[in-house]
């Protein structure tokens, strides 16, 4: 059975998608020294004490698999042309009469053009796309632990949008661009939902992508190699090719432009970059800064960063967004930016940042249960607060949190939102208002021992509520249920 949710859905207007737009009013310049120096090797965090619970069962099947990708783009004509390679061991603990394929291209009209399909080297042509559902039946059913190779021929005309699909005029972006096996819920089917369109606006993320083995060889079309392609791995030179690996990876997001300047910075042992558009390059080159801050403190707080390499994008679109290894910023934080902390580019690099904590290590049904990730993340600002500027955690909460004076459950799924900014007030504000009182009541030690319990049990794995909470119920006593019943419905 799938987990499905059909909604009238205008798709020509998904327009902005959203993990973050900024709602903090930008305040008038302050003198303040600009600090462009990394963060001390040694913080003022200290390292949680190495949590000692009983290990919980895993809410999702271990996925098993690899993508091999062959792309050839074409950054002037728009258009890519794929062939994607899929090796699935079956670890869903189901026999498996059909594969499912989710193809958010297939959402944009003309988008997604399949040429060929292949099952175990056999063409195969049995498949139905729906939607954004490709189904395929299978020739004999898979048992638990076999093994099946697919191979798709298509290519992507990519649409003309801001946004993290599509291209504008100085920058083509490829997040959710390939078709994928989604989550696979044992006993209950595969986990799919439908975007969820509030006046124009697409609310919240619906796509629950499993972790998988990413590689991707990327050639540009002929006279086209001057263009700088930002992606989350480290790129090697192969014969002209640019090559990127990626391991338990949840995306693999890629962001190309010909008029990108970028600054490198590597910080214990990880390479970021920020790639950013000439007339940002004062904020620009000071993300990766803001980014080394953040994995440092949040290594400490929630666990080690298991990655070699973060990219940060300025997005041509109004709003940030979270995917594995790389994340975007909008244009819109850029020209506020003034060298002090009361910004968004401040806070929305920290939230994007504790997104590889909380989306890509941990993953969550982020339609059913965004507050696992959204309000961690926007707590997490608060952590990057407290740590290199705890004049400024007043500020935070007051400019970031109270002037909305959130309410409500914080647990709704993207469907009940009736708007982005009263689904941001709940799931993210409120979110981060439920974890402060939970911190104030079990105290730092059970509360970051609880955070960092939740990471390393979860990791590749769906976290819910219930983990969440019987993870709360390992580190403390203390009686939470008047908080549950405050902020839960
Ligand atoms: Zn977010």
């Amino acid at each position: 059975m799938t987990r499905t949710r059909t909604f009238f859905v205008i798709l020509a207007v998904v327009l902005l998608a959203g993990c973050v737009r900024g709602n903090v009013t930008p305040t008038a310049p302050i003198v303040e020294p600009i600090t462009a120096t990394l963060p001390p090797a040694e913080t003022a965090v200290p390292a949680p004490p190495t949590p000692t619970l009983t290990p919980q069962p895993p809410a999702e099947a271990a996925a098993g698999i690899r993508y091999d990708f062959d792309l050839s783009i074409d950054y002037y004509s728009h258009f890519v042309d794929v062939l994607q390679k899929i090796e699935y061991q079956n670890q869903s603990g189901d026999t498996l009469s059909e594969i499912v394929l989710l193809v958010y291209p297939a959402l944009f009209p003309g988008s997604f053009a399949l040429e060929s399909m292949e099952i175990n080297g056999q063409p195969y042509q049995a498949y139905r796309l729906d939607n954004k559902r490709l189904t395929l039946p299978l020739p004999r059913a898979l048992a638990p632990f076999e093994s099946i190779s697919i191979q798709l021929k298509y290519r992507l005309n990519l649409p003309a949008r801001e946004g993290t699909y599509g291209w504008t005029a100085r920058q083509t972006n490829l997040g959710n661009w390939h078709p994928f096996i989604p989550a696979y819920l044992p006993g209950t089917g595969w986990v799919e939902h439908d975007p969820w369109v509030v006046n124009e606006f697409l609310v919240g993320e619906f796509l629950v992508y499993p972790s998988a083995d990413y590689r991707v060889v990327v050639r540009m079309a002929d006279g086209q190699q001057t263009v700088t392609l930002a992606a989350p791995a480290v790129e090697q030179l192969v014969e002209g090719a640019r090559v990127y690996e990626l391991p338990a990876a949840r995306t693999f997001t890629i962001s190309l432009s010909d008029q990108y300047q970028m600054t490198e910075l590597v910080a214990n042992g990880v390479t970021i970059r920020s790639y950013y558009f000439a007339e940002h390059a004062y904020g620009g080159a000071e993300v990766v800064n803001l980014a080394a801050k953040s994995l440092d403190v949040f290594s400490k707080r929630f666990g080690q960063f298991p990655r070699e390499s973060l990219t940060v994008v300025e997005a041509d679109f109004l709003h940030g967004m979270e995917f594995d290894g790389l994340f975007y910023l909008s244009r819109g934080f850029y020209g506020f930016y003034d060298g002090g902390a009361q910004n968004n580019l401040t806070i929305i690099t920290a939230h994007e940042t504790a997104h590889q904590w909380f989306f890509s290590l941990v993953h969550n049904d982020q339609a059913l249960e965004p507050w696992l990730d959204e309000a961690l993340c926007t707590y997490s600002e608060l952590v990057y607060y407290e740590t290199y500027h705890p004049e400024l955690v007043d500020w935070w909460w007051n400019n970031r949190v109270n002037f909305f004076n959130p309410s409500g459950a914080i647990n709704i799924n993207i469907y009940d939102a009736t708007g982005y900014e009263a689904y941001r007030d709940t799931v993210y504000l409120n979110g981060a208002k439920f974890l402060a009182e939970l911190r104030t009541a079990i105290g730092d030690d059970a509360f970051f021992r609880l955070l960092t319990a939740y990471v390393e049990q979860n990791r590749n794995k769906i976290a819910t509520r219930e983990t969440f909470f019987t993870l709360l119920d390992a580190v403390t006593d203390v009686d939470t249920s008047g908080l549950v019943s405050k902020y839960f419905k």
